[in-house]
């Protein structure tokens, strides 16, 4: 059986090692060593930007509002 593709392998949950700058808000946010954070690597490029825990809700919850649309656009609505 082949692997199922990753559509979202450019996203990921670190948790940072020294304090880092949420890419959102820089200069009113930052994360603090140990804490967890979302990291988006931009494609293209090897850069990656990160976000705070507030500000990643919004890009989560996005994400996943985009899941739903796709699914439902295949599946329909009523479909497990
Ligand atoms: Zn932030």
């Amino acid at each position: 059986m082949p692997p199922i593709r990753r559509v979202l392998g450019h996203v990921s949950v670190d948790t940072a090692r020294a304090r880092r700058k949420c890419h959102r808000k820089p200069n009113e946010h930052s994360i603090t060593k140990g804490e967890a954070c979302l990291v988006i690597k931009e494609q293209g490029q090897g850069s990656k930007k990160n976000y705070c825990r507030t500000c990643a809700r919004p890009i989560l919850q996005q994400a996943q509002a985009d899941l739903d649309l796709l699914t439902t656009g295949i599946y329909g609505q009523n479909t497990e």
